[in-house]
């Protein structure tokens, strides 16, 4: 019998409304296909109740059917609107409880329109603060901006390093992460053939440095367009990764997830096979 994959979403928005109505079915396809532990990262403090309760309503799950889902709280700089003052005590106080895997998801957008940068910045500071504090690993959102968050990394020197998700930078901006403790999170970008810079990225940078993500219901492979994404085609990112690179799906699968597993502080699983 051909071993089971063994496979990480270390990035899916479960609790969006977008998976409304067949969220059960998304998991059981996710579970069949060999995804076996899926962490969902918060966006804004008025989905982390949603988010959390869904983590623990899914705890009691059969894991030979269901994956198993982790929370990881933060305030995205996409949403800055959705943001106030009191939602810095309440993430510190979720924090405190150990509530959540990691810090996210945090980090700095200057891609969107009239991006208010130093709002970001600030955001982004806090929280790191509060992941320093309770020494967590953060997950970051990084568009157009990879060396002011660099810059903000190294001056505070984080102890648990984390995840950069939807990796986008540079070969060297990608180095000076893996030194500060990240790894790179790969996911359908690298499934569209003109997305060249990035193929070439997810197929050198050392196998240690990477995890796997669908960043699901966003970010659709090239193949499937025209529907919501969803946390069983980290089997088809792994596909393509496997094309890339000179080394078996089985391997990549087996790293990636204990890549993720190690950032977060989870056990690792035995190799395969
Ligand atoms: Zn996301």
């Amino acid at each position: 019998m051909a071993s089971e994959p063994d496979l990480f979403d270390s990035h899916c928005h479960l609790d969006f409304e977008a998976f409304d109505g067949w969220r059960d079915q998304a998991l059981l396809e996710a579970r069949r296909v060999g995804i076996r532990q899926i962490l969902l990262p918060g966006v804004t403090a008025q989905h982390w109740p949603r988010l959390l309760q869904l983590c623990r309503d899914q705890s009691a799950a059969d894991t030979a059917l269901y994956p198993q889902l982790y929370p990881a709280l933060g305030m995205h700089p996409c949403f800055m609107a959705h943001h106030f003052p009191e939602h810095l005590a309440l993430l510190q106080q979720r924090l405190a409880a150990r509530e959540a895997l990691a810090v996210g998801e945090i980090g700095l957008d200057f891609f969107i329109p009239n991006a208010d940068r130093e709002s970001q910045q600030a955001l982004l500071e806090q929280q790191l603060q509060l992941a320093r504090r309770f020494d967590l690993p953060v997950l970051l959102h990084v568009r157009k901006a990879h060396d002011q968050v660099l810059k903000m990394l190294r001056r505070l020197a984080l102890p648990r390093g984390g995840i950069v998700h939807a990796f986008s930078g540079s070969e060297q901006q990608a180095r000076i992460y893996m030194d500060l403790g990240f790894k790179l999170g790969f996911g359908g970008a690298i499934s569209y053939d003109r997305a060249t810079r990035l193929r070439h990225l997810a197929a050198n940078l050392p196998l240690e440095a990477l995890v796997l993500e669908t960043d699901a219901p966003d970010m659709p492979l090239a193949d499937w367009r025209a529907e919501p994404n969803r946390p069983q085609r980290v089997a088809d990112v792994l596909a393509v990764m496997a094309t890339l690179r000179a080394e078996t799906a089985e391997r990549i699968a087996h790293q990636t997830s204990n890549n993720a597993r190690e950032v977060l502080g989870l056990e690792c699983n035995a190799p395969v096979g």
